[in-house]
């Protein structure tokens, strides 16, 4: 029988950035926060001397174990669906500090365009521009509205950048460091792209460009350009990761305890508030009921919206009547590109996780999209992250994937190629949708969720557009071979993509179209609170962390006016 503990003010589960942040902000608010993690603990001194490509980068050491909870995955309601059985398209974080422990660093704002997608493109093209099958909505929140919440998260972090980019929300305040180094292959790209009449940028990263305190006096070090970042924690302290801010400044206030390799498999529900939730310690299998006065789900897209699920919270989305909010809009994104051999070598095993140059002139609605058969578009960007040397072996086409030539070929090729990408937006579409796995479970016995996308037509007009755009830009860039990516048909879930999941529990202004307000605070639990990608109506042309943490501090704000007053708070 499970035992229940001491009840507290509030219970969060999992203790990434969304985790993190609303930690600190509520223990620092003097509010009894306990965060429930189903990994490890881990900070900066596990990282020191362990540059292992092998164990990080290709057996994904700090990455959820599938071999006990995964997802099942079709393209279309027609077919069956399969667990997922090793990481492939997207690599799901677990431990303390989550994904933003093994993130890059990317870190841009979504534009204005994102907030109001729907009345900005109904307005300026017409209601028709895409079929009613694309359930576009506003998110119920500006981005003028939610700018002091980016501004709180760039000063945690310490975001290293340069505010030189004219399509992108107006900032109230400077980058809190200078921009990373611009490299000599940066200056490859960034003087292509001028000369194309594009306006290139450095992109803003969280490996910082020179030592920073943040607010809440944490320290965070200067990037060495390892090349070690993506999917590896920093030994110098220089990533921004929730072990290196937001977490100490919660411990630090007494307010705070994380209990580790705790799996929450319920949210305990009583009338129209939750008063709990249940979970397995995954060591010794005992099961723990902790009670609280409010509930935030911080367990990621994938997770927030499988709790919802097997507790019973929220209404399914139902893609044939297109009743129902839970689920609904689950979205990705598309990743056109172009490689580019070179005569030259570059210095390309040097680089960080957040060290690149974009430009957005084919991101948002940047350009005229009335000629064009698809709406909004992508940043498009080189970025120098270190390139590994085992999962590494570029050749041009014409050369043989194995034997003699291929060993030649890949050594003389490695440090003369480069690749630029697009991160294209995607628009939801009444197919692509999240539910419960009616046959296979996980490890606990709870259902797993079921991920039911394709890509679009819409997806695979705008990979064309970008595709052209970006092999353009190689070429400008004195690429010998220019090897633009091919078309995408089906969405495949086993190379890896992004880890850009979102939508499933989405926010908005109506309960009707929405499982959150606002504040993230559920429609039919006002003492419940979902916070992640999964609030994102869509995915737009960016990463996806800035806006989750403004989304994080917005909830915090609620959560703790919630604690004050009650009801509902839009
Ligand atoms: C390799 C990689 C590179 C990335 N690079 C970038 C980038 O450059 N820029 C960018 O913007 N984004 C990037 N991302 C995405 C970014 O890391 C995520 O958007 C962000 O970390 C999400 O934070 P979160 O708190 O929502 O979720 P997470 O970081 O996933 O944290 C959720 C936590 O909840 C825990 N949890 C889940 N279920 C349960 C449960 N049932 N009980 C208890 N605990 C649970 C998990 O163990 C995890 O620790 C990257 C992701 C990956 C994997
Ligand atoms: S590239 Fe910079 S931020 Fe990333 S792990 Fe290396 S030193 Fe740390």
């Amino acid at each position: 029988m499970a035992k229940t503990l001491d009840k507290v003010d509030v219970v969060l589960v999992g203790v990434g950035w969304t985790g993190g942040i609303i930690a600190a902000e509520c223990a620092k608010a003097g509010l009894k926060v306990i965060g429930l993690e189903r990994g490890n603990t881990r900070n900066t001194a596990d990282y020191v001397m362990v540059h292992d490509e092998y164990r990080y980068a290709i057996r994904y050491e700090l990455m959820q174990d599938l071999s006990r909870e995964t997802v099942t995955f079709r393209n279309t309601r027609k077919m069956r669906a399969l667990p997922m059985r090793q990481m492939g398209s997207f690599l799901l974080g677990e431990g303390l500090g989550g994904s933003g422990t093994h993130w890059n660093g990317m870190t841009y704002r979504f534009l204005p365009y994102d907030f109001q997608i729907k009345s900005m493109t109904d307005k300026k093209y017409g209601k028709n521009k895409l079929s009613a099958d694309y359930l576009l909505q506003d998110w119920g929140i500006t981005y003028d509205e939610l700018e002091p919440y980016f501004t709180k998260f760039d000063k945690t972090i310490g975001l290293s950048g340069e505010d030189k980019n004219p399509f992108w929300g107006k900032r109230s305040e400077d980058f809190p460091t200078p921009p990373m180094k611009r490299t000599p292959i940066l200056k490859k790209f960034e003087d292509a792209t001028t000369s194309l009449g594009y306006h290139p940028y450095m992109l803003p990263s969280a490996n910082l460009s020179q030592p920073y305190e943040n607010p809440d006096g944490e320290s965070i070090g200067a990037c060495q350009y390892c090349g070690f970042c993506e999917r590896f924690g920093c030994e110098y302290g220089a990533k921004s990761s929730p072990e290196v801010t937001v977490v100490p400044t919660a411990m630090k206030t007494g307010n705070f305890e994380v209990t580790v390799h705790a799996n929450v498999v319920e949210i305990m529900k009583s009338g129209n508030k939750v008063t709990g939730v249940r979970y397995i310690d995954t060591q010794s299998g005992a099961e723990y009921i902790q009670p609280a006065e409010m509930v935030i789900l911080t367990s990621y897209v994938l997770n927030n919206a499988k709790l919802l699920m097997v507790s019973k919270i929220g209404e399914q989305y139902n893609p044939d009547t297109g009743r129902g909010t839970l689920g609904k809009n689950y979205g990705y994104q598309i990743e056109p590109g172009t490689t580019g051999f070179f005569e030259e070598p570059m210095n390309v095993f040097m680089g960080a996780g957040g060290l690149g140059m974009t430009i957005d002139d084919f991101n948002g609605d940047s350009f005229d999209h009335s000629d064009v058969d698809f709406i909004h578009g992508a940043s498009i960007t080189l970025s120098q992250t270190g390139v590994r040397p085992i999962q590494t072996n570029p050749v041009p086409p014409d050369v043989p994937v194995w034997g003699a030539e291929f060993k030649k070929q890949s050594i003389l090729n490695y440090p003369r190629t480069l690749s630029v990408y697009g991160q294209g937006a995607s628009m939801p579409h009444r197919e692509n949708f999240l539910s419960l796995d009616p046959d296979y479970r996980d490890a606990y016995g709870v259902p797993l969720l079921q991920m039911t996308y394709n890509f679009t037509e819409q997806d695979r007009n705008l990979h064309k557009f970008i595709t052209d755009r970006t092999a353009e830009i190689m070429k400008e860039m004195g690429a010998k071979t220019v090897v633009p990516g091919n078309p995408i048909s089906d969405y495949d879930i086993v190379p890896y993509q992004s880890t850009h999941n979102t939508g499933g529990t989405i926010m908005g202004s109506d309960p009707d179209t929405s499982v959150v307000n606002n504040y993230l605070q559920h429609w039919d639990a006002e003492n419940l609170f979902v916070v992640g990608a999964g609030n994102f109506p869509h995915n737009g042309g960016y990463n996806p962390t800035a806006t989750v943490g403004a989304l994080a501090y917005r909830a915090a704000e609620g959560i703790i006016k919630y604690s004050k007053n009650g009801g509902s708070l839009v």
